[in-house]
């Protein structure tokens, strides 16, 4: 497919694979590898976008979508070939409130005004999310005494419904709960969401809104022409250039290295390895609340808590490494997770395991976001996003373009951003299969391909169908929750694959049948 940037109103476009609009124009059109003839003359366009946001995880999703409400040509460029690809669909997907973020940093800030607003927007468009409420647990006469500390610090990061539990008001609110525990702090408003959808209401709103959504393209080296009125970044990337004379850098684990490639080194990256163990739906019986264990130097330790999908997580592990691709569960992580699951919550351990994973926090030097702003470079990085980048995402993102105005980029008035309504995968919301109006009108709906999740053939439809439809069978699992139960897929893994080929095909004009619906 073809690429030219998208005009200022109307619907942007998604592109996977050809060259990119920066092929169009500059000295790289003439001997880059994906060069190719000039653009349409109805595109009116130079092949420059105003602004690139490198990086389509939760956060520079967000800012797209943020940005979108400004006429302006935006392309979201990520190397991966689906949004929310990278650290975004490996968390523990808590909404936090913040109460025990650091007071007085930006983290801090954000956390508490993403937490705001993430409620309301997942309200608006149908994102799961429950309000289980969190329990930090004193499992020792020192932990016990640390917790007014952290009750006052709640309200220092302006919580102030935080309130401490004797163990027998802890015991009746989570019986299950391993022997000896002394007391808790209760934070009522900490909540679960969906990890997933997340970045893809984001996304699907950034592109109905205009903006250019551009995967498999990795920034491989940006070039930048001098000048603040006329100068221009190019991003080099595997599908040729791409021009544009703003930039954020939203990268994520590589923001240190995209950094570089404008000449800046603020921070180093050091992803920091969190596994968890998924447990299968009878295990969402033993347990209400979000488990938290008390903080200690080394970090916010290991917790258990249940998933929107009605599953019960446990970890995640904290261990710094070098390599950025280690996403990989090992035995003797797994094994420690075991063992602290044994005595917060013993019965968990009895039952089975749907899945195991591990996602890289980007942890830098300091102990908060690493957010600078270049307004002779008219570029803006957005780094060190650790272990709260879902909850504070929306917060980022409005924070984010406050600062590209006040560096000089002309943001004109708002607009209102068309509607998004997402599908819903929650588990305690309506689903299609349940609706027998729904099914009665399209029968589809009553069509279940996965029976570990009751995933109908409907929203595998839809799915396909959607403003950004998945690249590959991991991306459909994000959509519709199909594959992601007690058999990972071995029953409908065929089936999906099937329909999933069948549209990629039909996507690139091999196959002419019609689809099986
Ligand atoms: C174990 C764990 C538990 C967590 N729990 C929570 C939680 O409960 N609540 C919460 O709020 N947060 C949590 N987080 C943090 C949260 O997941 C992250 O802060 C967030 O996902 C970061 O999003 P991002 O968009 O910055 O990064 P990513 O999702 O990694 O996105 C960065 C994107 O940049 C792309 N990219 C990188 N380099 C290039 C390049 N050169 N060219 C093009 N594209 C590029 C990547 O492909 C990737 O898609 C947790 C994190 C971990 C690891």
């Amino acid at each position: 497919m073809t690429a030219t940037p998208a005009t200022r109103e109307g619907h942007g476009t998604v592109t996977r694979n050809g060259p990119l609009p920066g092929a169009f124009s500059g000295p790289d059109a003439a001997s880059g590898p994906d060069a190719v003839s000039a653009p349409d003359a109805a595109s009116g366009s130079d092949g420059t976008y105003d602004i690139a946001v490198i990086g389509a995880g939760v956060v520079g999703t967000a800012i797209a979508r943020e940005l979108a409400r400004h006429r302006l040509r935006i392309a979201l460029v990520d190397a991966a070939p689906d949004v929310g690809d990278g650290t975004s669909k490996a968390n523990t997907a808590i909404l936090h409130t913040g109460f025990d973020a650091t007071p007085g940093t930006l983290e801090a800030r954000l956390v508490r005004e993403g937490h705001r607003r993430l409620t309301a927007y997942a309200a608006e468009c149908g994102i799961p999310v429950e309000t289980v409420g969190a329990l930090l647990v004193a499992w020792d006469q020192e932990q016990l005494a640390a917790l007014p500390a952290l009750a006052a610090k709640a309200e220092a990061n302006g919580y102030d419904a935080a309130h401490l539990l004797d163990a027998d008001a802890l015991y009746a609110r989570e019986p299950h709960l391993g022997p000896g525990a002394l007391g808790a702090l209760a934070v009522p408003d900490e909540s679960i969401i969906c990890p997933f959808t997340t970045p893809l209401a984001y996304a699907t709103q950034a592109v109905r809104a205009g903006v250019d959504l551009h995967l498999n393209a990795p920034v491989s080296a940006i070039s930048s022409a001098p000048g603040a009125e006329q100068g221009r970044h190019t991003l080099h990337t595997a599908r040729g250039p791409l021009h544009a004379r703003w930039l954020v850098n939203a990268a994520g684990l590589h923001a240190d290295t995209v950094d570089r490639m404008l000449g800046r080194s603020t921070f180093t990256v050091t992803p920091r390895r969190g596994q968890l163990v998924v447990f299968d739906k009878p295990a969402r019986a033993f347990v209400r609340h979000i488990l938290l264990p008390v903080p200690t130097a080394l970090g916010k330790g290991v917790l258990v808590a249940p998933t929107v999908f009605g599953n019960v997580l446990l970890g995640p592990t904290a261990e710094d490494l070098d390599d950025k691709t280690a996403t990989t569960s090992t035995a003797q992580g797994l094994a420690a997770l075991r063992a602290q699951g044994a005595r917060i919550l013993p019965e968990l351990l009895d039952e089975e395991v749907t899945a195991v994973y591990a996602g890289l926090r980007a942890a830098t030097e300091e102990d908060d976001y690493r957010i600078d702003t270049w307004p002779e470079q008219r570029y803006v990085t957005v780094g060190g996003i650790r272990s709260t980048g879902l909850t504070a995402s929306l917060a980022l993102a409005a924070h984010v373009t406050g600062l590209l105005a006040e560096a000089g980029l002309d943001l004109g008035a708002p607009r209102a951003l068309p509607a998004v309504r997402m599908p819903n995968l929650g588990e305690r919301f309506p689903r299609p299969y349940q609706d027998a109006a729904c099914i009665a009108e399209d029968p589809a709906y009553g069509q279940i391909v996965c029976h570990c999740e009751r995933v109908t053939r409907g929203e595998i439809r839809d799915a396909l169908d959607s403003t950004v439809p998945p690249a590959a069978l991991e991306g459909l699992r994000r959509r519709t929750r199909a594959r992601g139960g007690r058999c990972q897929g071995f029953h409908c893994g065929p089936t999906l694959r099937d329909l999933l080929e069948r549209e990629l095909a039909g996507r690139s004009g091999e196959l002419k049948e019609s689809r099986p619906w």
